[in-house]
């Protein structure tokens, strides 16, 4: 981009705050147009619902919005966010089984989200070098001559005004109008894959017993997995202010608590173990229940379009958005605007840069919907040939071996936590040296129940799981 250019980011969520940081170092001039008017300081808004809900930044993530906004990680930390040595500062029941706690290989901060959206929002408006215009909504998108050149935008007393653009970066999220503003132009939307495992989410935040927040571990516990059967899963996650944030999810057909009085023994009744409802049962709720059904899985492919005009991107859930259960959501839209910065760097055309966006995008995308898939009542609607081709119940075989294995193989653990974490690309698991490793690397017992030490029980006060008996 030339230093005289303006280049006009849509929403001003974590991506696009993060690719309005990268455009800044390349272009003469940044705006973000955001529809809310934001918060000074942590706070919840309409344009982020679900903020409400429990988030973790994988290790991937964090360096990477560490390397775009230098000591963000170190000032989530300094304001009570915890960093969780994975897998060793978490207890987990898999749907195939208990986790050993592993030495930690990787982290991830788990902090709300109101709280990271706003130092990460904070760190970038300090560098002084972007434009935020706040209760303006982007409503078409301006072209001429095959390019995209500004941006229809309502204020909020409605009046509508243009904004000129070099470049428009859409990061308006899950419900962006991309579609809508492409066919107004008369340009083709682009492909787009769709996989709905049907994923609920019902949330509480709990005051936590005093010190449990800095010394007990993470926890997520998910039910047996029966292929024909909904899925239910549960985490307690440690947050600033000594709280816990709890969520219960599940895929379709599976129930949620509706109400306050439900969400124990919802916890109790539908997770493959009582420690979630445990460690509710004793302490004060903070909040009412949030409810969210926004986790389909779904791609863009403005990439492979033929037709796609010049001078736009798209980038954040508005491009790929995931089964929030995985915790990648944040991590791709840090690594879209690490794929801007680069592709800018490298005086690339738009093609290229969505070309190199797509990539950074596709590692979180195929595990999200690949698993998904397996999932009883999931609707698929795409054309990823790793979704829908002859091999899927093949790869979903070898993807339980490799779970069953990194339940109790340190290495094999470390190597799967990499993958998900997004610290190492998933074709490692495809490598010589990991299926080596699957078959060569001895295993632990099995456990058969959560791995808590007895100091981190007497934390939260829970006698019942103090001996851990092994199969
Ligand atoms: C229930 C749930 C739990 C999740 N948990 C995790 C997790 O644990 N870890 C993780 O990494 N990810 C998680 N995610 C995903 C994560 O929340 C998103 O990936 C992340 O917020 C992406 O941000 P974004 O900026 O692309 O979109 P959004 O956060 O949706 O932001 C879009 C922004 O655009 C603004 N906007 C919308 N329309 C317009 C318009 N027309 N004009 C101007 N502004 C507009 C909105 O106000 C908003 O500010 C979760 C998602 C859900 C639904």
């Amino acid at each position: 981009m030339s230093r005289s250019s303006h280049a006009v980011v849509l929403g001003g969520g974590l991506a696009g705050t993060l690719a309005a940081h990268a455009l800044a170092r390349h272009a003469g001039s940044v705006t973000v147009l955001e529809r809310d008017v934001l918060p000074e300081g942590p706070g919840h808004r309409r344009g982020v619902p679900q903020a409400r809900h429990a988030h973790l930044l994988w290790s991937n993530g964090a360096r990477v919005i560490d390397a775009l906004l230098p000591g963000t990680t170190d000032r989530l930390l300094a304001a009570g966010a915890r960093r969780i040595g994975f897998q060793g500062d978490q207890v987990t029941l898999t749907v195939r089984g208990w986790q050993h706690r592993f030495e930690p290989t990787q982290f991830a901060v788990l902090c709300t989200r109101p709280l990271l959206d706003w130092i990460v929002r904070d760190q970038v408006l300090r560098t002084g070098r972007l434009h935020l215009r706040q209760g303006a909504e982007a409503v078409a998108l301006r072209a001429g001559g095959g390019r995209i050149t500004g941006v229809r935008v309502r204020e909020a007393d409605g009046r509508e005004t243009d904004v000129d653009a070099d470049l428009v970066v859409d990061a308006t999220g899950r419900a962006s109008g991309l579609r809508h503003w492409l066919a107004d132009l008369d340009v083709r939307p682009p492909d787009k894959d769709v996989v709905d495992a049907g994923i609920g989410y019902a949330t509480r935040l709990f005051a936590a017993p005093p010190g449990a927040t800095g010394a007990f571990p993470a926890v997520n516990v998910g039910a047996p997995h029966d292929p024909d059967e909904p899925a239910h899963f549960g985490v307690v996650y440690p947050v600033e202010d000594d709280r816990w944030i709890v969520t219960l999810s599940c895929t379709r057909g599976g129930t949620l608590p509706a109400h306050e009085d439900d969400f124990e023994a919802f916890a109790r009744a539908r997770l493959g173990h009582p420690l979630v409802a445990d460690l509710i049962g004793s302490v004060e709720p903070l909040t009412p229940v949030f409810h969210s059904r926004s986790g389909a899985n779904r791609r863009l492919y403005p990439e492979r379009h033929d037709g796609w005009p010049d001078g736009l991107l798209v980038v954040g859930d508005s491009l790929t958005a995931f089964n929030p259960v995985y915790g990648h959501g944040m991590s791709a839209a840090a690594r879209c605007a690490a794929a801007l910065d680069r592709e800018l760097a490298a005086g690339a055309d738009t093609r290229r840069i969505q070309e190199a966006i797509g990539a950074a995008v596709d590692d979180p995308w195929i595990l999200a919907a690949s698993k998904d898939a397996g999932y009883a009542g999931c609707r698929i609607d795409a054309t990823d040939p790793r979704l829908v081709g002859e091999h899927t119940a093949q790869q979903m075989r070898f993807a339980d071996a490799i779970i069953d294995k990194s339940l109790v193989a340190p290495e094999v653990c470390a190597t799967v936590t990499g993958v998900i974490s997004l610290s190492a690309g998933q074709a490692e698991l495809g490598s010589s040296r990991f299926l080596s490793l699957m078959h060569r690397e001895g295993s632990l017992p099995k456990l058969s129940g959560p791995p808590l030490r007895p100091e981190e029980l007497d934390l939260v006060r829970l006698p019942a799981y103090r001996r851990v008996p092994s199969a």
